[in-house]
């Protein structure tokens, strides 16, 4: 029996296994997909996210970013982050780096799928293991977080993102976030992740293609529209409510274990702190202290992020948010800091 079986070898899993490989635990990675893995993703790790690397001993090659800047076609806000740079990095060059760290830390990993998950009070079988625990990092729809009665009901309003990539210098050392003004609720998140591309994530509660929704920001359109263009990668719907954290042995990490929106770019630092927990817990063998921990870790992230996305939901607050972060630097430069720091 080895001690921890990872469903899913996404950005959650392979922290997951490297934090256990690093604690002692005999540890295997099921992932379907073969590396290095892509995703719809705004691809900006924040400054929290680039040291949870760090301490792991990750240095993913990016593109730095200083602050978070706000643009609705009329008013520009900045924020700067007060400490370290967050970074843009491509979700190749992260799985990349991942994948070698949780092989020079001793982590098996297989392709293959995980299929149907059975325990009992002494270990949990998966995809032909058995294990004292199973850490579900199974991603945004977590087959294992359904098949074990988690998931909730996750409300009428839903968004999407979709995710290009466009060949052209960084013109901006922040990560730029344009505010549709009118029509549906949409944002469009430029990341700087080479010396030459950007990412360019649309977040938007509407259906189209990335072309149409483009057009509902103007300005970006037209810088980007002469550059060659990637193709794209689409994600969602976003929100995912759940129950809880743990079933028995098996424990949720990363978007498994619930996610808001991408809105303020939080997913990947989240999934690395977490991972930290569940690893403590299951060394502690206590994996019903997990729940209590993570919703302690994500509190101010659910938040503020609940917040801005309840409020954006209406057409004279979503006015309002880049005049405002504009008038209130201080309070803009506060929320930033809170969320990335
Ligand atoms: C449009 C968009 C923009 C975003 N922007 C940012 C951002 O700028 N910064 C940030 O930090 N976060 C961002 N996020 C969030 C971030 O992408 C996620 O939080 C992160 O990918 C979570 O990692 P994960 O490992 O939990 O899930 P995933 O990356 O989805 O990995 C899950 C893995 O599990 C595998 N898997 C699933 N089921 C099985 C199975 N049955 N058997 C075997 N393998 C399986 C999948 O193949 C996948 O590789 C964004 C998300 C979206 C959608």
């Amino acid at each position: 029996m080895i001690d921890l079986l990872v469903a899913g070898g996404g950005p959650a899993g392979l922290a997951t296994a490297v934090h256990a490989a690093r604690a002692g635990l005999e540890t295997v990675v099921v992932e379907r997909r073969c590396g290095p893995i892509d995703k719809a993703c705004g691809e900006g790790l924040m400054p929290h996210s680039v040291r949870h690397l760090h301490e792991l001993g990750v240095d993913a090659e990016g593109r730095a970013f200083r602050g978070i800047r706000y643009l609705d076609g009329r008013r520009v806000a900045e924020a700067r982050f007060s400490g370290e740079a967050g970074r843009g990095v491509r979700r190749t060059v992260l799985h990349a780096a991942l994948s070698d760290a949780a092989a020079a830390a001793g982590v098996k990993v297989v392709q293959g799928e995980v299929g149907a998950v059975h325990q009992d009070s002494t270990s949990v079988s998966a995809a032909g293991f058995q294990a004292r625990y199973l850490a579900a990092a199974d991603g945004l729809h977590s087959p294992i977080r359904r098949s074990l009665g988690l998931a909730e009901d996750n409300g009428p309003r839903r968004r999407w993102g979709i995710r290009r990539h466009v060949r052209i210098a960084p013109w901006s050392d922040c990560v730029e976030v344009y505010w549709a003004r009118d029509g549906d609720a949409s944002e469009a998140y430029v990341t700087p992740v080479a010396d030459d591309c950007v990412g360019v994530a649309i977040l938007t509660s509407a259906r189209g293609r990335f072309e149409q929704h483009l057009e509902k920001f103007p300005a970006l359109a037209d810088r980007i529209r002469a550059c060659p263009h990637g193709t794209d990668r689409a994600a969602g719907p976003l929100r995912q409510k759940v129950r809880r954290r743990t079933a028995g042995r098996v424990l949720l990490v990363g978007d498994a274990a619930g996610y808001i929106d991408a809105l303020t770019g939080e997913g990947m630092g989240l999934a690395f702190g977490a991972a930290e927990l569940l690893v403590g817990c299951v060394l502690a063998d206590r994996p019903g202290d997990y729940d209590r921990q993570w919703r302690a870790l994500t509190r101010r992230y659910r938040f503020l992020t609940a917040a801005l996305l309840y409020g954006s939901g209406f057409r004279p607050v979503r006015a309002g948010i880049t005049p405002a972060a504009a008038a209130l630097p201080v309070v803009f430069s506060a929320v930033v800091n809170a969320l990335g720091q």
